[in-house]
């Protein structure tokens, strides 16, 4: 029997200054860390973690968000957007109203139960962090997130959200 502490729905987040505000009501898609360099600037420490969410299950409420843009490593533009009053960085996705979004989610308002199911860019990871054993590491950019969405589902579903 697993134990592992269950998101309860909707989960709930917000900036550090609580302008921004937003709900998930749907269990979302993964949860991974990323530890290359532009994740370890962004979050101003050793890593970012991003919680893939489907955007027909995301409200957001309070003042409008800021946008920055920059470039991935693949090319494409991550677009960034963040409180424009405490800089807290709450959501990237690879487009404009792209249809799967990524939470930053340590803006959740109960992180407790956060477990990335994957670290991604492991060859730049800090020489402190410590990796949970059954969490799968790359070196750098997986090739697909499908194997991060599986490991994440098979974690959950006998959970009962
Ligand atoms: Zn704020
Ligand atoms: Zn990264």
């Amino acid at each position: 029997m697993l134990n592992i502490e269950s998101p309860v729905l909707p989960l709930e987040g917000r900036c550090q200054c609580g302008e921004v505000r937003y709900r998930i009501t749907e269990l979302p898609l993964s949860l991974y860390a990323c530890h290359c360099q532009e994740c370890q600037k962004q979050s101003s420490s050793g890593f970012g973690l991003s919680m893939p969410v489907k955007r027909d299950a995301l409200e957001f409420s309070g003042i409008e968000m800021k946008l920055w843009k920059r470039k991935a490593e693949s090319g494409n533009d991550v677009f960034c957007h963040f409180c424009p009053n405490c800089g807290t960085r709450l959501l990237h996705e690879s487009a404009a109203d792209a249809p799967v979004v990524n939470i930053k989610a340590g803006t959740l308002s109960n992180a407790k139960w956060l477990s990335p199911v994957a670290h991604l860019w492991v060859s730049s990871a800090q020489t402190g962090t410590v990796f949970a054993s059954d969490a799968i590491q790359f070196e750098t950019q997986p090739n697909s997130f499908k194997q991060l969405r599986e490991a994440w589902l098979a974690k959950y579903e006998e959970s009962g959200v």
